[in-house]
């Protein structure tokens, strides 16, 4: 994955003509934190895990990026993870650098309260380097507002109420209203803008979705809600299909008993595969990594791929979708309502008042469309594919930031 967000990167950096001594300089993180995590389970024995914080870049501001508890977290994957976060905050215009980390753990392997003990024991390690002016932490894999809350606590012993070390709590717990579905409402608010350039509107195109978790199912409500035909959705155990569009509302209620959308009688069953190559005239990959490789991009029939999963698409995909004329909206603008809603939590925390719906709602739609047109004038003025754009922008963007700041002195001419 590293190596992929990098290719992405150089293609950006070689638009630009950037020196490789400036792409090495702006690609390697600012601060890698590596801590072993001592704790003693249930059942009285030693438990050893390492947690991981990579802080890549903070020229915009604190560094902003998810925590995630997974065995295969390691030093490489946040990296990789941090330096997109660099330029999706970027992108979105959020002050923000990057960062993301982890804890090796197996979370269905351990207690809630062993859970407990390890974050807090982590947040004890790296107190010195995360702060609401230095680096927030976010939820990400396996961790959610109840982990964020412990966080927020375990912080606030050694520092005093910093409710803004972390984003994405309760909102009972300072977290904010429409965080749950900001990633979703982003997706449906680029797509928005990309089909009205088109002259389009949600109403006019069938989608389809893989991945009917957090980020699918709320893309799929709100796009619904405007119109859309979601005629497919796949996930872990399979999909659903209806050419008469699926019911949206009822599907959300049969994943909430059943833990997935296979077996939803408001359908016809196929194998969850197909779905990236489904006929479908939009298509969300918004469940994991590297599903669209150069084995299925050929066969993919949507025009438009919104990326709401991070990294789904491979470089040698990414040149096949273009060569065929296919829009690809990428991660890096797709999917970052999450972030920008994550940064309307942080100012209200600073700020001591909360902010109704209705005000995230209008916000996250002003940064959404504003990030689209920035990025789609990029595209333009470059002749550039919008991932490239993306890139351009945000490179742009943290590069004249460093230079304003004087962190290094090597961007003086950064176009050159
Ligand atoms: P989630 O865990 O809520 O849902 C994941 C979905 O993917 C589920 O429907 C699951 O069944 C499906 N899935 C898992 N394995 C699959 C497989 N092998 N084949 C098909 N489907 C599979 O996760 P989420 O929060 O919705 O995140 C989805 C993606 O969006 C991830 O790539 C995540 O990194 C990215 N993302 C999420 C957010 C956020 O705010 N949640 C923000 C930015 C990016």
């Amino acid at each position: 994955m590293l190596e992929e967000s990098h290719i992405y990167f150089h293609k950006a950096a070689d638009v630009m003509g950037l020196s490789s001594k400036l792409c090495d300089v702006l690609l390697a993180p600012y601060r890698v934190v590596k801590a072993e995590i001592i704790t003693e389970g249930d059942d009285g024995k030693l438990k050893q895990h390492f947690g991981f914080r990579v802080q890549h870049n903070r020229a915009r501001g604190p560094m902003k990026g998810g925590l995630r508890f997974h065995p295969t977290v390691d030093e490489a994957e946040a990296t990789a993870l941090a330096n997109l976060m660099t330029w999706k905050t970027a992108v979105v215009d959020v002050p923000f650098g990057g960062a993301k980390g982890g804890i090796n753990c197996d979370p269905a392997e351990l207690s809630e309260s062993e859970l407990h003990n390890i974050t807090r024991t982590f947040v004890g390690q790296i107190k010195e380097v995360i702060g609401p002016t230095l680096d927030i932490p976010a939820p990400d894999v396996n961790t959610n507002a109840k982990v964020m809350g412990w966080i927020m606590d375990e912080y606030s012993r050694f520092e005093g109420f910093s409710p803004g070390v972390v984003t994405g709590k309760p909102v009972h717990l300072f977290g904010s209203e429409g965080r749950e579905e900001a990633t979703g409402r982003g997706v449906m608010l680029v797509l928005e803008a990309v089909l009205k350039e088109q002259k389009k509107s949600l109403s006019d195109v069938t989608v389809a979705l893989q991945g009917f978790g957090n980020v699918g199912s709320f893309a799929a409500r709100l796009m619904a809600g405007k119109g859309a035909t979601i005629v497919a959705v796949g996930d872990h155990m399979g999909g659903v299909s209806n050419s008469e569009g699926l019911d949206v509302g009822q599907l959300v209620q049969w994943v909430g008993e059943h833990r997935t959308v296979h077996g939803f009688p408001g359908g016809e069953a196929f194998e969850s595969a197909e779905v990236l190559t489904w006929d479908a005239d939009i298509l969300i990959p918004a469940a994991l990594g590297d599903v669209l490789t150069k084995d299925n991009a050929a066969d993919v029939r949507a025009s438009i791929v919104v990326e709401a999963a991070n990294a789904p698409t491979t470089p040698e995909a990414d040149e096949i979708f273009h060569q065929r004329g296919i829009t690809v909206i990428p991660d890096i603008l797709a999917n970052a309502g999450g972030v920008t809603v994550s940064y309307f939590e942080w100012v209200q925390n600073i700020q001591q008042f909360r902010w109704d719906l209705d005000r995230i709602h209008r916000e996250l739609e002003k940064y959404m469309a504003k990030a689209y047109r920035s990025v789609a004038d990029v595209a333009r003025k470059r002749h550039v594919d919008l991932r490239t754009a993306a890139f351009v922008l945000a490179i742009e963007r943290v590069g004249e930031a460093a230079m304003s700041r004087r962190l290094f002195s090597e961007t003086a001419d950064l176009t050159r």
